[in-house]
């Protein structure tokens, strides 16, 4: 039995959606379809869900939403037209987006999120009755009468463990069970919605519920490839990877899959494949719980911007008890979450995204460090990239760092940190941003020639 998830540029328009409905008609073991909003149909084309924000704004700036209204319903009749399907469906929508606005404002707090889940909800509406039309045995269904139930944390909601008992009774249908994604119910019946590109949680969610063989990820590319195809010339797609290759590739900046959506599909050990909705017969990526031994060390490599050090020194560092601890406090204190640490002797790195300091915070943290643990230097570093080699299988080799650094050295790039976990899934060097692209595509050519 397979759970098969469709992103929103798989949903953008009836073109697509005649995509969805014969890769869903082409295998019976597709018992449930999952649904994203529709996406973009072009590079400059405005999603649904964006277009609900803007929605949600003008509603509650008093201001006229007729035209985000009709903006968004039309969207939903362009796919009704073409698809040569009955008005009923496109009254049901129309209705449910224009009830939007009288919601009560006031005191609200799942406002957005409910407007923001109506992308899903009426895509998953018209996608049963197309599917319906078609011949296929399909249903709608609420993530509420699924059994999705979520903590109320709004926009970041988290599925409550009991759900599953829930989700199991799915298995029975005798449908083609089709949910939206993207949001579940809390316990008081309110819409809370997990966070942006959440409907691939959803996915994994029924997928671990009704305890799938297979989950199918269908998106607008072939697979996880192995490096960015922005930065590296036609990479090649990976066939296989383990979730913690997928978790490290995904940290940083592997954007295919919602990082959140590993947890359930891995807990519930169901497989899940990356596949093409443009090019379905292509294998894609499976991501699997264990890979057999690979004569490749390396499965990607990645690069991500962004990141800030702030460099410590102080003599006789290493025998000061406790000193790590309160530098972490000061970030701590600060609520500013912290990334890597590599340190020297005397000295100590704590890298952070960008996003996590302000000049305000920036300040605060020299002044305490300065003050408060009397360090001799403290300076923050600037534009810094992260680029990381993966795969699980480099602790059964030798000399991959010896490959990367010779590779990165050929290219002239300075490496301006090093570090490995213990656990050798991955070895991250920290470079100037300007050297980041070089950099990856230095490695890629050396592990994949
Ligand atoms: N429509 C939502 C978003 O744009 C969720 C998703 O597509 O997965 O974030």
């Amino acid at each position: 039995m397979k759970v098969a998830k469709f992103g929103g540029s798989s949903l953008a328009s009836a073109q697509q959606l005649e995509k969805v409905f014969n890769i869903v008609k082409s295998d019976n073991e597709r018992r449930f379809v999952i649904v994203s909003a529709p996406g973009k149909r072009s590079a400059d084309d405005t999603k649904v869900t964006d277009a609900l924000i803007k929605y949600y704004k003008n509603y509650t700036a008093n201001h006229d939403v007729t035209a985000d209204q009709n903006w968004i319903i039309n969207r939903y009749k362009a796919m009704v037209d073409e698809l040569g399907l009955s008005n009923k469906i496109l009254d049901d929508i129309a209705l449910a987006i224009a009830s939007l606005a009288t919601l009560p404002k006031e005191g609200n707090e799942f406002l957005y999120d409910t407007f923001l889940a109506a992308g899903e909800d009426n895509n998953a509406k018209l996608i049963a009755y197309f599917f319906r039309q078609r011949g296929l045995d399909a249903k709608y269904i609420h993530p509420e009468e699924a059994g999705i139930i979520v903590t109320g944390e709004p926009g970041n909601a988290q599925l409550l463990t009991s759900s599953y008992n829930a989700l199991q009774k799915l298995r029975d249908s005798e449908e083609i069970l089709v949910i939206p994604g993207f949001f579940g119910v809390t316990v008081d019946g309110q819409i809370c919605t997990f966070s942006r590109g959440g409907s691939d949680i959803t996915g994994a969610i029924v997928a671990a519920g009704v305890k799938a063989d297979i989950y199918e990820n269908f998106t607008d590319v072939d697979g996880i490839f192995a490096a960015h195809p922005g930065v590296v010339d036609q990479p090649h797609s990976i066939p296989e990877l383990t979730y913690r290759e997928m978790r490290e590739l995904a940290y940083g900046g592997f954007s295919v899959l919602h990082d959140e959506a590993l947890i359930p599909a891995y807990r519930g050990k169901v497989p899940i494949v990356i596949k093409n909705t443009n090019n379905p017969d292509h294998p894609g990526t499976t991501i699997v719980l264990e890979s057999p031994k690979k004569d490749q060390p390396v499965v990607g490599v990645s690069g991500d911007d962004k990141f800030v050090s702030i460099n410590i020194s102080k003599y006789m560092m290493n025998r000061e008890v406790g000193f790590g601890r309160k530098v972490l406090q000061i970030l701590e204190d600060l609520n500013i979450r912290f990334e890597h640490m590599p340190t020297g002797i005397d000295d100590l790195s704590v890298v952070v995204r960008e996003r996590e300091l302000s000049p305000i915070k920036e300040q605060e943290i020299i002044d305490q460090l300065t003050r408060k643990l009397e360090v001799d230097h403290v300076d923050i570093e600037r534009d810094l990239s992260i680029i990381m080699i993966v795969g699980e299988n480099m602790k059964n080799h030798v000399g991959v760092a010896a490959t990367a650094t010779f590779a990165l050295a050929k290219e002239e790039i300075n490496l301006v940190m090093i570090s490995q976990g213990a656990s050798e899934v991955s070895v991250m060097f920290v470079v100037k941003t300007s050297d980041e692209k070089a950099a990856v595509r230095a490695l890629y050519r050396a592990f994949f020639n």
